[in-house]
């Protein structure tokens, strides 16, 4: 900040104060704060008072150099942090370490604390009850390709890591990890890169500062991140200067941070960023909740259950017996809407349980936090029991154990805490009567006193004659005689006056003065013992850290499996079965989203099947709008569902295990087409080819769309034959969907053994076309834009000649090899009348293509091929 520092000859005390905080503040806004308001100065101040949108001043506005200012009142510097964070700054607090009151001169200030997006701890500052508030940090690893990621969730103490095996499975894990912030080491471009579109919140940061190094170093042999735990070097790393941000940003204290959990890669089902968008798993459109698989799942009541639902969503499972208990205890929750609704009412009195204990590790818990704790405690007492009655499912009997209270807490909070509890400690008045002793006995004190003043005041008016004669206290002044200007000559002797206003003058008396006394000291001691206590309180259940948070993630797990039984109940989800086999079979499959966004019961179900024998691609065509990207992502999304451990929406669903799921859209479906969104989506689609196992679930929707139709029929149909031949493990391959409106793939199946065509059907009636959404076995009528045609009223002969055309175009000039094309001639009974009377006979375009065959040009294969789509073609036209 040396640019920034005034070259002003005489620095006010004050002033240089703030400079010398400012420094350690380094790039965030400083809140300097004086008496009851935050000030800000300089160029924070100018960079802040627009964002604030408060005034902008200066302080000795008449002299040579003005220093710019502007101020907020403290009392509601919440939300005026929560502004600045918006807005993508940093917020540093520097508070009065001393009373004002009682020190002589310059009050003590120092930083108490640096927020930024990840170390937000307050709800008004912005910090988001459904979202977690991870802060990622990457480190390489060596002279290999890894990049470690260390994630922590203050706000929850979680902590967890893992090695990505290069830039680009980096980014994929950081864009699901979703942090609000993200370190990376100084000068590496590279990993800064990578960050881009994930959050603006990039900090760079080395190794820890001195300052902090022991502290970060005696935290992480607590951790004891073995390297048999799978720890990498550069994991370890990666947390080191994870703990340091935080110990410099909060000042200290991490005590809260739960022993990290190392995951691999192949711990969970793979989604890309693009895919997970496509599918709206966590984001709908605009990357709102709503509209998404999450928002549709969400039923969880506490805002921790949210977020660890999330978490299931985008870290689906590849264990089956995990998955199985999951779906074990969802089963039986169903079973018992009694225990659902018991359970629920608790959750709800339970709240977010996980980010309050969290402040007891931060120590950010006002006599408010502490109290309730004691509440959520004491809902939370039945919770083990109610989950454990019966024979209960493997899952809930081990989440009964883990969610047992630490036992007593609830009754000693609400023992020692008053029913009405003020925000700060300081305010008094937090320790509830008969509790303490000393408190009761000071507070006696108090009210001895407070009933002299009131006799005193009794007596004062008696002996004065003065009707209106009152004792009233001022925060400054302390309790004083009011007596109104026109009783002034009938004031004793006795009375001291201590300030004139107005209307009235203000006395005390020596009686007066000592009762102030009394009743101060009882106050302010008051006080002292009562904080004794709370802090006492605090520290004690500080101790229970480590159960409070376990006891946390039970009850979270326990809203998200209540909230996945609910709505597989409401919306006649069924459990699907999850196999090591390869073959998907879905019936009746509904979109989770889009069945729940429609009218009851308009949703039409449609049944999906994959294997590895003779539908291992399949082709699925139809219409615009038709419903080809919804089926698609039906079956996407139901399998991702079956791995995070929910139930599916279908009639019944057996799921191979996946290891990952790959959705690309064309660059067409986007609104804005050219070369570089082809050139993605050829990117994209590089990506796919490259990475496929025998587990890989495939979704293709209008791939080849970005081009000229000849480069993208040509590069579909590559791009198909390549899926289906590639075998990735000895007779198992990836299953593919592939959604397109190139007719001309659906020759693909009469020459490729494992490719199947489907369409979802359209029927014309009366002058309308009707949107059947039924996916049936077989490709779609071609000449359903002709049929369009005719119902906008192009003249009859104009229909007729196109439909000619179209015929002639299908057989004697198709663009690839010649088998698509003469498949495609395939009709559907539609547009059938139309041809029987328009074309002399079926055998013109057979005989067409025929003579366009130049022999020489063909390899023998090609040969073949030719020759099965002819015959294939003769035998469809026959059927006409
Ligand atoms: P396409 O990809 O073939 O152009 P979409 O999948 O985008 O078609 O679907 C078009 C519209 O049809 C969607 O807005 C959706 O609401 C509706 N739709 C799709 N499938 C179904 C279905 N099975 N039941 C009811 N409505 C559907
Ligand atoms: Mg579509």
């Amino acid at each position: 900040m040396k640019g920034s520092r005034p070259k002003h000859k005489k620095l006010t005390p004050m002033l240089a104060q703030y400079l010398r905080v400012k420094e350690q503040a380094g790039d965030a806004i400083l809140l300097f704060r004086l008496g009851d308001f935050y000030e800000i100065f300089l160029e924070d101040a100018e960079r802040a008072a627009p964002i604030l949108e408060v005034t902008l001043t200066s302080r000795n506005k008449d002299a040579a150099e003005p220093v710019p200012m502007c101020g907020v009142p403290h009392h509601a510097v919440d939300s005026y942090i929560a502004k600045l964070l918006a807005a993508d700054l940093k917020v540093a607090i520097c508070d009065q370490l001393s009373d004002p009151a009682t020190s002589p001169g310059l009050v003590e200030r120092g930083l108490v604390r640096i927020i930024t997006p990840a170390t937000v701890l307050e709800e008004g500052e912005g910090l988001q009850g459904s979202r977690s508030s991870h802060l990622s940090v990457l480190v390489r690893e060596g002279q290999s390709a890894g990049i470690a990621i260390a994630t922590v969730d203050i706000s929850t103490g979680e902590v967890r890591s893992c090695l990505a095996g290069g830039e680009a499975a980096a980014r994929e894990e950081l864009a699901r990890i979703a942090p609000r912030e993200v370190l990376v080491p100084p000068d590496d471009a590279a990993l800064a890169e990578l960050v881009v579109g994930i959050t603006p919140a990039v900090a760079e940061r080395g190794a820890p500062a001195v300052e902090w190094a022991p502290a970060v170093d005696a935290e992480l042999a607590r951790f004891a991140m073995a390297e048999d735990a799978g720890f990498d070097a550069a994991e370890r790393e990666a947390l080191r200067r994870a703990l340091a941000y935080i110990a410099e940003t909060l000042r200290g204290g991490f005590d809260h941070l739960r022993a990290p959990v190392h995951y691999g890669f192949a711990d969970h089902l793979q989604l890309d960023e693009r895919s997970r968008k496509n599918l709206a798993v966590v984001e709908g459109s605009g990357g709102k909740a709503h509209g998404s698989l999450w928002w549709v799942l969400d039923d969880t009541v506490t805002a921790m259950g949210a977020r660890r639902l999330r978490d299931w969503l985008v870290y689906p499972l590849q264990d089956l017996a995990a998955i199985g208990r999951r779906c074990d205890a969802i089963e039986s929750l169903i079973e018992s809407p009694g225990l659902r609704r018991d359970l629920v009412a608790e959750l709800r009195r339970i709240g977010d349980f996980e980010r309050l204990v969290a402040r007891f590790g931060v120590g950010r818990v006002g006599p408010r936090e502490a109290a309730r704790l004691g509440r959520a405690l004491a809902a939370a007492a039945t919770v083990p029991e109610l989950l454990g009655a019966g024979e209960p499912a493997e899952l809930l009997e081990r989440l009964a154990e883990e969610s047992v209270n630490p036992p007593g807490w609830a009754e000693r909070i609400a023992e020692i805490l008053a029913d009405e509890l003020p925000r700060q400690l300081a305010d008094g008045g937090v320790i509830r009567d008969g509790a303490d002793a000393e408190v009761d006995r000071l507070r006696g004190l108090g009210k001895d006193a407070e009933t002299m003043l009131a006799e005193l005041e009794a007596q004062e008016r008696e002996a004065t004659g003065i009707q209106s004669l009152k004792i009233r206290h001022h925060r400054v002044l302390g309790y004083f005689f009011d007596v109104t200007k026109r009783n002034l000559e009938l004031v004793p002797e006795h009375f001291i006056r201590r300030q004139s206003l107005a209307s009235s003058e203000r006395f005390a008396t020596p009686k007066l003065s000592e009762l102030e006394q009394q009743l101060n000291t009882a106050d302010a001691r008051c006080r002292e013992r009562e904080a004794e206590i709370f802090q006492e309180l605090i520290v004690d259940i500080g101790r229970y850290e480590g159960a409070l948070a376990r006891q946390a993630t039970a009850l979270a797990n326990v809203d998200v499996l209540i909230a996945l039984a609910e709505v597989a109940h409401q919306r006649g989800y069924v459990r699907a079965e999850l196999h090591r086999g390869t073959a998907l079979e879905i019936r009746e499959g509904r979109h989770p989203v889009v069945e729940r966004t429609s009218a009851a019961g308009s949703f039409v179900a449609n049944d999906a099947l994959l294997d590895d024998e003779t539908r291992q691609l399949v082709i699925l065509t139809g219409p615009n709008m038709a419903g080809k990207s919804t089926y698609l992502r039906q079956v996407a999304l139901i399998t991702l569902m079956a791995h995070a451990g929910s139930f599916v929406p279908a009639a019944s669903a057996r799921i191979p295990l996946t290891d990952r799921i790959w959705t690309r859209v064309g660059a067409g479906d986007d609104l804005v087409a050219g070369d570089s969104t082809f050139m993605v989506e050829m990117k994209e689609t590089a990506a796919i080819l490259s990475n496929l196992t025998a587990r890989t679930l495939v979704i293709l929707d209008e791939i080849g769309r970005g081009t000229s139709t000849y480069d993208g029929i040509a590069i579909a149909w590559a791009v198909a034959e390549f899926l289906h031949d590639w075998e990735p493990a000895p007779g198992a391959r990836a299953k593919t969907i592939f959604a397109t409106h190139f007719h001309e793939l659906v020759g693909l199946a009469a020459t490729h053994p494992r490719v199947a065509n489907a369409s979802v059907s359209v029927r014309e009636w009366k002058d309308e076309v009707l949107f059947l959404r039924k996916v049936v076995d077989g490709p779609a009528s071609r000449s359903y834009g002709i049929s369009v045609a005719r119902l906008a009223g192009v003249p009859d002969a104009v229909v007729r000649r196109a439909r000619e055309l179209l015929r002639r175009l299908e057989a004697a000039d198709g663009p690839v090899g010649g088998a698509g094309v003469a498949v495609a001639t395939t009709t559907a009974s539609d547009d059938a009348e139309g041809q029987i009377d328009l074309f002399a006979a079926p055998d013109e375009s057979l005989r067409r293509e025929l003579a366009a065959i130049e022999i020489e040009a063909l390899t023998p294969l090609d040969a073949m091929n030719r020759l099965a789509a002819l015959v294939a073609a003769a035998r469809s036209d026959g059927d006409a």
